[in-house]
């Protein structure tokens, strides 16, 4: 495929660690079908940057299927985006291990994800683990990407991304393009139903704290209705004091594509009773249509195969356009 010159590049990726939580789905995935249609996009399912945790080679290999299906299910479709799987282009490997050369210690140490599992996981603070930065630099970087829809969680990333780019085109010349995060307009940071000063995140102990994309009408409704809230009966938009009725009102928004203020309208009056309610109604019919996707997909084993495969290709010839740019620029000899 022929790179679009006149759009702006995309590209964005999920870590195949599990089924989404809507925290994934609103604050980055949602954005992706979004930009489909007026951007050149390119999206992967970040399988080498799952092995930065701990994960069994079966749950690996059975999660990347899924994350197929899904990215599929929500609305990605391959005739006008690149999906692919990151190891199947192993420029993502090579330009790290550059990347990686010109990333200062320092800076990785700073990254508050690497202090986060660092300290979640003590028994393996991998490597890896900290080089997790450089390699999200090398997926955009490859792609001459201009916007990377992302959550906040990875906006100190994104910026680590930005610094690399520039360090490595002041010292060798214009190679990369310096990219800019896009957050979404509502739930940049989806909190914990349990902990509403705390991420959403599938990786909480407590698994009534988060929503998965695939949990059942059942699940989401009983999830929503022991969601921490306040003691002052009132609904209102306020994260500093009222963060988890803030969060509900943050998912309902997300979700109905209604603005803050008709969302807040939509409540005058109302109890949280009424207010759980509702989100639960909007989530379970907005996961509707992925669901019942996602079924069919998943069942298409072959499909999913060729689809991977042609994505691989496509994302191939792009990444290998700039790496022979890179090994130029940096004076490698190449066979
Ligand atoms: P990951 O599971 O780390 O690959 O994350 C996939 C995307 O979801 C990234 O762009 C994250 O920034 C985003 N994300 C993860 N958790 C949340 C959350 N609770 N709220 C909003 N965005 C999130």
């Amino acid at each position: 495929m022929e790179q679009n010159e006149q759009k702006k590049t995309v590209f964005s990726a999920v870590q195949p660690t599990g089924t989404p939580t809507i925290g994934n789905y609103i604050g980055a995935m949602k954005n992706f079908v979004a930009m489909q249609d007026e951007h050149d996009c390119i999206y992967a399912v970040a399988d080498l940057h799952s092995l930065t945790v701990d994960i069994a080679p079966a749950v690996l290999r059975k999660n990347v299927t899924e994350m197929t299906a899904l990215f599929l299910a929500i609305g990605i479709d391959p005739e006008k985006s690149v999906f692919f799987v990151q190891s199947h282009v192993h420029e993502h490997a090579e330009l790290t291990w550059i990347l990686n050369c010109y990333t200062q210690f320092g800076e990785a140490r700073r990254m508050t994800q690497f202090k986060e599992k660092s300290a979640k996981a003590p028994e393996n603070v991998n490597v890896g683990l900290f080089d997790y930065p450089s390699l999200m630099a090398a997926d955009i970087l490859l792609y001459q990407t201009d916007l990377v829809p992302i959550g906040k969680d990875q906006m100190q990333h994104l910026e680590l991304s930005r610094t690399i780019a520039e360090r490595f085109n002041n010292r060798n010349g214009a190679t990369f393009k310096v990219p800019e995060g896009v957050l979404p307009k509502y739930g940049k940071k989806i909190q914990s139903l349990g902990n509403p000063s705390a991420k959403m995140s599938k990786s909480s102990a407590d698994a009534n704290s988060y929503v998965l994309v695939l949990d059942t009408p059942e699940e989401i409704r009983r999830k929503f209705k022991r969601a921490v809230t306040d003691s002052d009966a009132c609904i209102r938009y306020d994260p500093e004091t009222k963060p988890g009725v803030s969060n509900l009102l943050t998912i309902y928004s997300a979700f109905t594509g209604k603005d803050m203020a008709a969302s807040e309208k939509d409540f005058g009056g109302k109890d949280y009773a009424y207010l759980k309610d509702s989100v639960s109604d909007a989530v379970i019919e907005g996961l509707r249509p992925i669901k019942e996707r996602y079924e069919k997909l998943i069942a298409d084993k072959a499909y999913l195969t060729a689809v991977m495969k042609k994505g691989a290709e496509s994302a191939s010839y792009r990444a290998r356009r700039t790496m022979s740019k890179v090994w130029r620029k940096l004076g490698f000899v190449r066979p």
